[in-house]
Formats: structure tokens, sequence, C-alpha cells
């Protein structure tokens, strides 16, 4: 077989392009689809490589990363290609997604469509941009019933499509109710069932696989050159994110372990000052917000993991010193319980509920079932 070029850069999911590539050779294959799966799998990323495969000019193997084309579509300015997502509603506009916004809004936009295309696994972080709205919808319906250079192959692709509202998506409906001939529409979604029914029954839909966690850490490893324990935490904690794994890489080297050192010294002690010191730290605005805390807990969680596996020298390099110490400290430890007791703390920060309280309350929990008092 000849040898595939990713100018994507897709890790892994091997499986997906090949069958991509074979659905795609064979010419038969509908105008629309729903490429899901969790946060960074990289759905985005093949969604350009299917743009890019259809459009390439190469007779060779494609896409070939390296004709006009393949190179206007990783710039994401191919005339053929229309990029859809989530902006924040600054005018009534019914027909102009970017209608009022002012010129460092858009320069701002600019800058995070300029991550995007350095990576195709950046999230596009835009303040405000909560909803895909029928602006944008309208605008792209103009645009692509244009003419169009005959010779590419038309497509639309919208980024986390579940963000649609109502109106949006009813008027996607009626689009590919009556598509435009030479067009495949591609949306990227981590929550199909978010889409209504009646867009879901006119896609294919195509689950992408998590990635694994070896995968993610030989990726920190070669992209950004991290060690490997850095690589090893930060890939177990992203669970199958890659872009979530590429911003855990970016904390210093011992920022992890000494966060679990810190709380292991916390639960190891028996008075409530050093719990509510804790609390503090978690609640500090200044080095702390929701994701950051989240982050946190996903730690503690992979650690009582560890604690449960009861790993060994040898069998990871993961603070093992930690587990250790952990193990010999509290030979009655009730790991599951922990982790239930974290998973449910993690589940109620997302609600926004008191935080002090919450987090007290888990400390003192996890405290117990240290000690085995579960019961
Ligand atoms: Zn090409």
């Amino acid at each position: 077989m000849a040898k595939t070029l990713n100018p994507f850069n897709l890790i892994g999911q091997d499986q997906t392009r090949q069958y991509w590539e074979s659905l795609l050779q064979s010419g038969r294959f509908g105008h629309a689809h729903i490429l899901s799966g969790h946060s960074g799998v990289g759905k985005d990323a093949l969604a350009f490589t299917i743009a890019s495969i259809l459009n390439c000019k190469s007779t060779g193997v494609k896409p070939c990363g390296e004709c006009s084309a393949c190179r206007q579509i990783r710039n994401l300015e191919h005339s053929s290609l229309h990029l859809i997502f989530a902006l924040p509603r600054r005018s009534a506009s019914q027909t102009d997604p970017f209608g009022g916004m002012k010129d460092v809004e858009m320069d701002l936009i600019n800058a995070e469509i300029s991550k995007k295309i350095k990576w195709p696994y950046y999230h596009l972080q835009i303040d405000g941009a909560n909803d895909i709205r029928i602006s944008a919808i309208r605008k792209l319906r103009k645009d692509i019933y244009l003419a169009h250079d005959t010779g590419s192959v038309r497509i639309v692709i919208i980024l986390r499509a579940h963000r649609m509202n109502v109106e949006a998506a009813n008027a996607l409906l009626k689009i590919l109710e009556e598509p435009p001939e030479g067009t495949m529409f591609l949306l990227t979604t981590e929550f199909p069932d978010r889409l209504p029914d009646t867009i879901r029954s006119r896609c294919a839909i195509h689950h992408m696989p998590d990635l694994s966690w070896m995968l993610i850490r030989d990726d920190l490893v070669a992209k950004k050159g991290v060690d490997a324990i850095q690589a090893e935490i930060s890939a177990r904690m992203a669970m199958g994110d890659l872009a979530a794994a590429h911003t855990y890489a970016e904390q210093d080297n011992t920022f992890w372990l000494d966060r679990i050192r810190a709380t292991l010294n916390t639960l190891a002690r028996e008075d409530f000052v050093s719990v509510h010191k804790q609390t503090l730290l978690l609640n500090d605005k200044e080095l702390e917000n929701d994701e950051s805390r989240q982050q946190f807990l996903s730690l503690l969680i992979l650690f009582f993991r560890d604690v449960a596996l009861n790993i060994k020298p040898g069998d990871t390099a993961l603070w093992v010193t930690q587990v250790q110490q952990m193990q010999k400290l509290f030979p009655a430890c009730d790991s599951h319980a922990a982790i239930q007791a974290i998973e449910r703390t993690k589940d109620a920060l997302s609600r926004k509920v008191h935080l002090q309280l919450a987090l007290t309350a888990l400390f003192f929990e996890l405290r117990k079932h240290l000690r085995g008092q579960s019961s």
C-alpha cells in the first residue's frame, strides 16, 4: 500500500482513516456526515483531511499536502471550503454572522482561526460564542448556491454542530433536503444526540474511538519534547483528549506531582485547619478556575486508581513513591469509594454548587475512605 500522507497530523485513528479513504475512492458516499467522538479524538482533523482528499489535485496519493488545493484547505482559505462555528451575537442581522463586530473582536477571532490552522486539534476559544445561529446558515445558503469551480467539491464543515440553535438547525435541514450538487456536509460533534432527529436521519453517523493514553504520551514526547513522566501524567489525565493533554503538558514538570503531595499531606493529617487551607487554595480566583479544579480532581482520580491497582516500581514511572507512601499510611484505604466521591464532586462542581462546601465535604469524605471507614 502506498504511504499515506497526513498533512493535518491526524493522530492514531488508522481504521477510521482507512475506512474514509476507501469510501471516498469508491465514490459511493452520501452528501452529509456526522463525525462524532469525545473531545480531542481528531474529528476536525479528519474533516479537513476528507476535504483535502476530495479536492487534492495530485495524481498520486491524496491528500498530497503540497498542491494548491491542499495548501488552501490547510490554510482554511479554499474557495470551496465553508467553515461554520459558534460566534458571539453582536447584531440582529439574519444574514451576516459577523454583523456588528468590532475590528478588535474580528482580530481575536482571526487569531483563534490561525491557531486552528496551525493545529486542527485546537479548540476555538471565542468569548460569548455560545451558539451557531441562523445568520450563519443563511449566509452559507447564499454562498453555496453560487456557481463555483466545477473541478472542486464544495465542503461545508460545521464545528461542534450541536451548538446550532433550533432556527439554525431547521435552516440547515432545508439545505440538506435539497443540497446543491457536488457538496459534502461534515458536522463534527461530541454530542450527536443533541442534534435534532431530522438532521441525524439525513446524515451518516461515524463514531471516532478514543485515543489510547500511550498514543497521546508518544505524541507529547515527540511534538512537545515533554519528558516521559510529565507526558504520562498529562496523557492519562486527558482521558483520550489530545488537545487537553497538550494543555496539561504545558504545566511545569513537578506541578502535578506537587499537587498530589500537598493533597496527601492534607489527607494524612487529622486537623481541620489543613483541610481548610487546601479548600481555600482551590477557591483562590488567582490560582484556579473551573477547568483547573476539574483537572485537579481528574488527577486525584488517576492517583486513587493507581492505589487501587497496587502499582509497583517498574509497572509505571508515575508517582510510584506517592502511591506506596499512601498504601503504607493507609492499608485499609477504600480507593473505589474515594474515586466515586471525587466523581460526584466533579459532577457537582460542573453544576455550580457552593464551591467551598463541596470541596470541604469531599476532603472529609476522602479522609474517611483512606481509613476504610466508608460505611
Ligand atoms: Zn494535494
